[in-house]
């Protein structure tokens, strides 16, 4: 284990789109919404990288309520 290789071995998720790794599975999730769209700013088009990211931009930028902010973007654990 201690070879001094600390990122050889270890199980990465890749990207099969863009072929981006991270290193969990949420990460790889969080980061697969931006493929899908889900992470487009819907007042200014910009694309952020991830929808905890856009949630930030829209309430920091835009100004917008929590409430409409999760009109906007649901939470993701309420998708099925
Ligand atoms: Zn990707
Ligand atoms: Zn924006």
């Amino acid at each position: 284990m201690d070879d001094g290789s600390s990122q050889g071995r270890c199980a990465r998720f890749v990207c099969d789109i863009c072929g981006h790794t991270y290193r969990n599975l949420k990460a790889l999730g969080d980061h697969k919404n931006k493929h899908k769209g889900l992470t487009v700013c819907p007042v200014c088009r910009r694309v952020l990288s991830n929808i905890p990211n856009l949630r930030m931009h829209l309430r920091s930028v835009h100004r917008l309520e929590r409430d409409e902010i999760y009109r906007i973007i649901p939470p993701q654990d309420q998708i099925r």
